[in-house]
């Protein structure tokens, strides 16, 4: 019989740690260039539009559109099997265009599920040490 596997964790190291700070306070914050004012996602030494490495970690709305997404059948990620199948989402957030985050959503949700479609951060507690942004459908 097949056991259940745990998901995968995110690495937290010093350029990501303000993200998952944030993340266990249930706020969503983004890289931000202070000379250019770009947004960095995933956070980088430099910044990705100047090279400016005067970067900060500051608050964004949370609300996103859905700028691609698949359908999940394969079970080759490891912790995701009980799961499928699922949606992978591909978040465009609304500070920046191609300011992406990915998030997932359950198939059963797919007939609400389109391009441009409108989303919100949540946030899912996983344990003592972390949380995930995630995000949901809004009407
Ligand atoms: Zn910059």
């Amino acid at each position: 019989m097949a056991t259940t596997q745990e998901k995968p964790r995110p690495l937290i190291d010093d350029l990501t740690r303000p993200f998952w700070e944030a993340a266990r306070e249930h706020r969503l914050v983004i890289q931000r260039c202070q000379d250019c004012r770009y947004f960095n996602h995933p956070p980088r030494p430099v910044c990705n539009a100047c090279h400016s490495a005067a970067l900060a970690f500051e608050p964004v709305s949370g609300r996103g559109t859905i700028y691609s997404f698949s359908v999940m059948y394969q079970p080759n990620v490891t912790g995701f099997g009980d799961e499928l199948p699922y949606l992978n989402i591909l978040v465009e957030l609304e500070e920046q265009p191609q300011l992406f985050l990915v998030s997932n959503l359950p198939e059963a949700q797919r007939e609400q599920v389109r391009i441009g479609g409108r989303v919100e951060v949540y946030f899912e507690d996983v344990d003592a040490e972390l949380t995930l942004p995630k995000f949901r459908l809004v009407a």
